[in-house]
């Protein structure tokens, strides 16, 4: 049977069945509902948000905060380019464009220090300030925000998290997704926990979540029949979806700690051989360790990335490259980029391994034999 990178995991007491059956039961079959509500209600405790906004997906989410904050044609938006085109791809739908921002080596986050030299030169230049920053939670790694927030405060430019991979990471102390004006997250059938698709848009201003949910309902006005004066989507969740949704919330903590002792299990296995770097640990606050990231460095590993990832393919396990930085992507060739170099070597040398909270040590097992067996040949050949 393949081993996946981070497949589904329902919840092993079936609360995802019993709200299932609920929604079922109530006939609410339907993009609104007493699910949704009620999952917006407990996301938001959980994740202390005082607002959430649940939604079609993480990207809806990300393209809802854009329009929020008022981003529009010829704007410029700083975003992290070591991403999924989840957290870009709305940027460029808003007619505005991106400015990538590379990874520092600690966090393998936004680089606050090229934030900062970017916003000083333009303000000291007079050239307009970007509208906007996307700052992307890694792998469940948050970025380092106390310099990031200190500087977009000085500057006027409002933060989106995109904390679509760090559900249940925390950044000194404080639950991702609350550090900037709007934070997103996923739900995707990979994240650490799934609805199949969909999403969430948390914040502080209750105002805003109004506007967010207006404007994710087609922005219909309050009137008998069908009124509009502002011109909005169709990014709601099904109340079946959400039905999911709040059965998984319930085993969230109990999906951290198993992927954090996954990768636990692989840095006890594999950290003895030359070459292999672990994902930092950037030590402000807690890591989910969604996927276990590993860099291969092959002048001492005695292979590069894609041998491990073949030899792992061979065996029907599925292994990736962490994501190519939005930078080096053919659709955005020609925007600008502050620096590069460090997500791009991420890119070459980084592979996600199997990370998934229902994987089994004996499967765990067969991915490290497998390494350490490439390790071994590859030294004998050198
Ligand atoms: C998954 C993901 C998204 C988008 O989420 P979808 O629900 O798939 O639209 C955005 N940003 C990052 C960093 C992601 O990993």
């Amino acid at each position: 049977m393949r081993t996946f990178l981070s497949p589904p995991h329902l919840s092993e007491e079936g609360h995802e069945r019993l709200f299932l059956e609920e929604a079922l039961a109530s006939n609410w079959i339907a993009p609104t509902g007493p699910q949704v509500d009620a999952f917006e209600r407990e996301f938001a405790e959980i994740n202390r948000s005082p607002h959430a906004v649940a939604v079609s997906s993480g990207t809806a989410a990300i393209d809802l905060s854009l329009r929020l904050l008022g981003v529009g044609a010829g704007d410029d938006v700083l975003c992290s380019t070591f991403t999924f085109i989840g957290s870009t791809a709305p940027i460029v739908h808003r007619g505005a464009g991106p400015v990538f921002v590379d990874s520092e080596p600690s966090t393998w986050n936004l680089d606050p220090n090229l934030l900062e030299d970017e916003l000083r030169v333009r303000s000291r230049a007079g050239r307009p300030l970007p509208k906007a920053a996307v700052v992307v939670d890694l792998y469940g790694q948050s970025a380092d925000f106390d310099p990031i927030v200190g500087t977009c405060e000085r500057y006027g430019v409002p933060i989106i998290e995109d904390a679509a991979e760090a559900l249940g990471a925390t950044y000194r102390g404080v639950p991702s997704g609350n550090q900037g004006a709007l934070g997103v997250f996923s739900f995707n059938g990979n994240k650490i926990i799934t609805t199949s698709g969909g999403g969430m848009l948390v914040c502080r201003d209750e105002a805003a979540a109004g506007r967010a949910r207006r404007l994710s309902t087609q922005a219909r006005d309050p009137a008998p029949h069908y009124q509009h004066s502002d011109v909005g989507y169709n990014y709601t969740m099904s109340n079946l979806l959400a039905a999911v949704g709040r059965g998984q919330l319930r085993v969230l903590e109990r999906r951290v700690a198993a992927r954090r002792a996954i990768f636990d299990r692989y840095r006890m296995a594999l950290g003895d051989l030359p070459g292999i770097e672990f994902m930092p640990d950037a030590g402000f606050g807690r890591a989910t360790r969604w996927l276990t990231c590993i860099v291969i460095v092959p002048e001492l590993f005695g292979a590069d990335r894609e041998t491990v990832r073949l030899a792992l393919e061979a065996i029907d396990v599925e292994s990736r490259p962490l994501w190519k930085p939005m930078h080096l992507q053919p659709a955005f060739l020609g925007c600008p980029s502050l620096g590069g170099e460090v997500s791009a070597r991420l890119f070459e040398q980084g592979l996600c391994l199997p990370s998934g909270s229902s994987l089994t040590e004996c499967d765990q097992n067969r991915v490290v034999e497998a390494i350490r067996t490439v390790a071994v040949r590859g030294r004998h050949c050198q």
